[in-house]
């Protein structure tokens, strides 16, 4: 993908899971890559240890890589961490917003702690690393990217997770609003919308009957995997996306294609 050579990335939650497969996926392309993570630091090493190896295969780029313990629902951390990104990198050229919970229960009887936890994680985090990004951008005159790790549930509603559905329903319009305030600027900001992907978030991921039985309601018959997400980001950041502002990308295998209208009811 042109245009991801040298520039460096910012990845959240990417110690695991579609965040660390992006990581990869933007060290593959030559940018320098901060791996944020929270409370996994075996699974922010493993992240950082494979993209020493990515960076071994193509010794010329010069790329670097580190790590970065920081709570993205707590400002104070996140504009540290880009205080010190700015020291050591000059320019955070791209930030991916990937972090992100889930919590399952009936949603009238959802504790408002929990409720308040998620979107705190979900949404709170990506509205201030992305301003905070931006404050950085205008302070350079220097464009940016910003890509929302959203889900299909920005459109799907989803029972039993109402803080989820309603995170990923306000990413949605975090991301329009950002893009049309900030597209005079050559900031670009978008979504992946992903469907069912396995990773550590579900609890399916290393359930075979379970996952056989997920697939059979997917379109394409099988859920996706982080690798899938990942070349998308890769897409979106690069410069052959360069014109594409405001829109969420549906990595799904179908499911937002009103799956149940495939066949005619009557
Ligand atoms: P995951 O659990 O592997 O990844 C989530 C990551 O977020 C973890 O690394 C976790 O440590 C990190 N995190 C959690 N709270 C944090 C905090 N306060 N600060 C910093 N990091 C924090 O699961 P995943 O599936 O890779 O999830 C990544 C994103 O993809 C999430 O936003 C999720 O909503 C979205 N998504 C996943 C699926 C799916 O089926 N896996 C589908 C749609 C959307």
């Amino acid at each position: 993908m042109q245009g991801i050579t040298g520039k460096t990335a910012l990845i959240t939650g990417a110690s695991s899971g579609i965040g660390q497969a992006i990581a990869l996926r933007l060290a593959q392309e030559g940018a320098n890559v901060v791996i944020n993570y929270r409370s996994d630091p075996e699974g922010a090493e493993s992240t950082q240890a494979k993209i020493h190896e990515i960076y071994q295969a193509t010794p010329a780029n010069g790329a670097k890589v580190m790590t970065y313990m920081v709570d993205v629902s707590d400002y104070d951390q996140v504009s540290k961490m880009f205080d010190h990104l700015e020291e050591t990198f000059g320019l955070v050229d791209i930030v991916i917003n990937n972090a992100g919970v889930q919590i399952e229960s009936p949603s009238h009887e959802t504790d408002v702690g929990a409720f308040q936890k998620v979107l705190n994680i979900n949404l709170n985090g990506p509205y201030f690393c992305s301003t905070r990004a931006i404050r950085h951008w205008l302070d350079r005159q220097a464009p940016g990217v910003i890509i929302n790790v959203s889900s299909v549930h920005e459109l799907i509603p989803r029972p039993q997770y109402l803080s989820y559905a309603v995170s990923k329903g306000g990413l949605n319009n975090l991301t329009k609003t950002l893009a049309l305030e900030y597209a005079k600027h050559g900031i670009r900001v978008n979504s992946i919308g992903p469907g069912a992907t396995q990773t550590p978030i579900n609890t399916w991921h290393d359930e075979a009957d379970e996952m056989e039985e997920l697939a059979k309601h997917i379109p394409m018959g099988r859920v996706g995997t982080p690798a899938e997400m990942a070349a998308s980001v890769a897409f979106l950041v690069s410069d052959e996306a360069s014109y594409i502002t405001g829109q969420t990308l549906f990595i799904d295998g179908g499911l937002t294609l009103y799956p149940s209208f495939e066949s005619p009811w009557t």
